[in-house]
């Protein structure tokens, strides 16, 4: 199926400039379209004077635990709902997702479930789950699809989950945030060199993650590490910085890479750098740094401790929470109170 036959509806993240084209705002990358140009994610395109968006259909869902979209501190243990959608605005070649973001652009067949926005969140809620996650491609350009489902979430009392490579706009974090509790984005690298392998910059993904914290947003940091393209000890201590620097509450997830899509040749990567750099997170002021991708004794990585007194308040193993020690958002042991969405929709600590 092409990409002309996948549904759309009339966008609002746009508006017209001086010269007549049509400025996507839905993310970084700004398109300016001419009368029947698509931007660069393949899939927001202009039709006469209007913006024509993702609408109506996912490529995927799932119903799975919260904590495999790498959010640790959102309602531990919870089923999430998690659908994605065809496009990206990126071009990773690792990319855990490329047969749904990047199918367009390889010319893969596609096999959109047509799907209003109710019916997808009904489905969620019989299954029991306490939360959305939109995820797989970057959700922000179909931003007008998140925000109606993400409605109907919230009025069923779900947590909402943008799962996203950065690549935003303070436009689209603020059209999103009435209705989306969670930013959970991808830090990919640390230099604009790496970014630029990847279709993106560094500086606007860490305006994102600044953005993001000042509008409420409760914020997760994942960089997976990638040996020979990001695997610099001296890199990712900048970036454990930086994120100190904007809220040192804010978890980092530094997750193992295994080899796919484009760098199927490509060796995994091992525990040791990771363990060695929370170290020097920790050291550089952030409160929860997580290890993940990996097995071992390393996993005690996964769990979340207090702070203050180093008790284990999470257990978790492969991305499943088994043990949770909360009360109230605290450590039972030293009274700390603990950053994070621990019950149902609750504003960011
Ligand atoms: S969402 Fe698509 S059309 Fe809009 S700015 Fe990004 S790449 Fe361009």
């Amino acid at each position: 199926m092409p990409r002309a036959e996948l549904a759309t509806a009339p966008g609002a993240l746009y508006h017209q400039r001086v010269d007549g084209r049509l400025e996507c705002v839905a993310c970084a990358h700004r398109c300016a379209l001419g009368d029947g140009h698509t931007g660069r994610c393949g899939v927001r395109h202009r039709a006469g004077d209007r913006l024509r968006v993702p609408f109506g259909y996912v490529a995927a869902s799932r119903i799975r635990p919260i904590e495999i979209n790498t959010v640790y501190h959102v309602l531990p243990g919870a089923l999430a709902l998690t659908f994605g959608m065809y496009g990206c605005d990126l071009a990773c070649p690792y990319c855990h997702n490329a047969r749904i973001s990047q199918a367009l652009r390889d010319g893969v067949d596609v096999a959109p479930t047509p799907i209003t926005p109710s019916a997808l969140v009904d489905g969620g809620c019989a299954a029991g789950c306490k939360a959305v996650c939109a995820a797989y491609n970057e959700p922000m350009i179909a931003a007008e699809w998140v925000r109606a489902v993400f409605t109907a979430a919230h009025a069923r009392r779900l947590a909402t989950v943008v799962v996203s490579d950065g690549n935003t706009t303070p436009e689209a974090l603020a059209y999103l945030r009435p209705v989306t509790d969670v930013y959970r984005v991808d830090l990919k690298a640390f230099t604009e060199a790496q970014y630029g392998q990847l279709g993106g910059r560094l500086a606007t993904v860490l305006d994102a993650i600044a953005t993001a914290r000042r509008l409420g947003y409760w914020v997760e940091v994942v960089t997976l590490v990638v040996p020979g393209f990001n695997d610099d000890l001296a890199g990712l201590r900048g970036l454990a910085r930086t994120l100190a620097d904007i809220d040192p509450g804010m978890p980092w997830h530094l997750n193992a890479f295994q080899p796919r899509y484009r760098w199927r040749d490509r060796p995994p990567q091992a525990a040791g750098l990771l363990v060695t750099a929370a170290g020097s997170a920790y050291a550089r002021g952030l409160r929860h740094v997580y290890v993940g991708n990996v097995s071992g004794s390393v996993t005690a990585l996964q769990h979340t401790r207090c702070p203050a007194c180093h008790a284990v308040l999470v257990a978790r193993e492969s991305y499943r929470t088994l043990d949770v020690r909360l009360v109230a958002g605290r450590c039972p042991d030293c009274a700390t109170a603990i950053a994070g969405l621990w019950g149902p929709r609750t504003r960011a600590a």
